[in-house]
């Protein structure tokens, strides 16, 4: 999408070695959008050249010292200069213009002195116009460049996905072929592959379950079941659902809650699966035996739960684009245990929705990570 926004002004550099003379034109000129620099001889020109982009310089023929002639022809010596358009203001009579020989760098013009207002004023706009839309195209070009390369992005990281998703889907799906034929082989080892079976089936449909959120919570089709309900049961919920990470990697758990209860409008199932998300993460990206802490605090009509580990961390470069769906830190593939950058970016959505916001806090690599999620409390 381009954004229209206020266009930056216009300059426009007059040169005359007489203050009044410039005062004059100055008035003459004069309009909203345009910034008059002026310089009263070659050298102060120059400088101001060098300084501003300049859309056209009015130049009187007759200076001391660097005359007109002289100061466009450094103009146009000057690659970022010898563009620019330049009207001389002479006094001189038609067979002077013959000494300027620049002509093919650029547009020049001559005014005659006694100079008269609206042709200089129609020529003057003439160019505050074409520099105006040259501003227009260039801002165009830099937002079609920056939604070229946000595509580009896009689709560099859709084709990464797709990459880790047939992986992800092709290791389960060979554990399951393998249990059936297990089953056939060993069925007196039924009930332990079974089981295998049905862990094996549960993860496979939270991932697909995660990946129809994904995109039903972007196309808006995601609406909460709020109901007014204390924070400890959603909190021992989620710690329930995470509980075998935990334990499988021998991390040691604090939870400290309020001892008031906290009351939100929320929906159960959904804080639950974020703040699960958070503690399984937590889980993921911490070695073995590190440790985790769910913090609740109470302030100003919010409450702030912190899951905090001492874990890989993650560079700061990162900590902004992990809560974009497929999103994930390079160096963090290996622990991923089988996701697919989803859990941050449907957290966030779905503590957007509750009204509060999620963040994250790290140090960099190997300094652990804290993410809050920040829910208004009931009133
Ligand atoms: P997944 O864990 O499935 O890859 P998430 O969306 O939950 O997806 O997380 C996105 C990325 O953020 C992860 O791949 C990981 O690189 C990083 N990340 C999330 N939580 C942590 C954490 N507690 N410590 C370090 N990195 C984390």
């Amino acid at each position: 999408m381009i954004v229209a926004s206020t266009p930056e002004p216009v300059h426009f550099l007059l040169v005359d070695d007489l203050p009044a003379n410039l005062l004059s034109l100055e008035a003459l000129l004069r309009r909203e959008g345009l910034v008059l620099l002026k310089a009263q001889s070659g050298e102060a020109a120059l400088e101001l050249l060098l300084r501003h982009d300049i859309a056209l310089a009015l130049v009187d023929v007759q200076m001391p010292e660097m005359d007109g002639f002289q100061l466009a022809e450094f103009m146009r010596g000057n690659e970022r200069t010898r563009h620019i358009p330049i009207i001389f203001v002479t006094a001189g009579s038609a067979d002077a213009q013959r000494r300027f020989r620049g002509y093919e760098a650029g547009a020049v013009d001559f005014i005659h002195k006694p100079v008269e207002p609206d042709v200089l004023r129609s020529k003057a706009n003439v160019f505050f116009d074409l520099h105006r839309q040259r501003q227009q195209i260039a801002a165009q070009r830099d937002a079609l460049a920056a939604a070229a390369a946000a595509l580009q992005k896009a689709d560099s990281y859709k084709d990464q996905f797709l990459a880790v998703l047939g992986h992800e889907l092709r290791n389960p799906l060979a554990a399951l072929a393998s249990g059936l034929q297990l089953l056939e082989r060993r069925p007196e080892r039924g009930e332990t592959i079974r089981r295998q079976m049905e862990r094996t089936t549960f993860h496979l449909s939270r991932l697909v379950e995660d990946l129809l959120d994904v995109s039903r919570i972007s196309e808006g089709k995601v609406s909460l079941k709020p109901e007014r309900i204390a924070l400890d049961p959603i909190v021992e919920s989620a710690l329930e659902a995470s509980r075998h990470t935990f334990e499988a990697a021998g991390h040691v758990l604090t939870v400290t809650l309020p001892e008031e209860p906290v009351w939100l409008d929320a929906d159960y199932t959904r804080l639950a699966q974020v703040l699960a998300n958070l503690l399984n993460n937590a889980a993921k990206y911490t070695p073995p035996e590190g440790e985790i802490a769910l913090v609740a605090t109470v302030a100003d009509g919010w409450v702030d739960v912190r899951v905090r580990d001492n874990g890989v961390g993650i560079p700061p470069e990162a900590q902004e684009r992990i809560f974009e769906a497929f999103a994930q830190v390079d160096d963090h593939r290996s622990l991923a245990q089988g996701g697919l950058g989803i859990g941050l970016a449907l957290a966030k959505q779905l503590v957007g929705l509750h009204g509060g916001a999620i963040s994250v806090e790290s140090e960099g690599a190997g300094k652990g990570s804290t993410f809050t999620v920040r829910l208004p409390v009931a009133g």
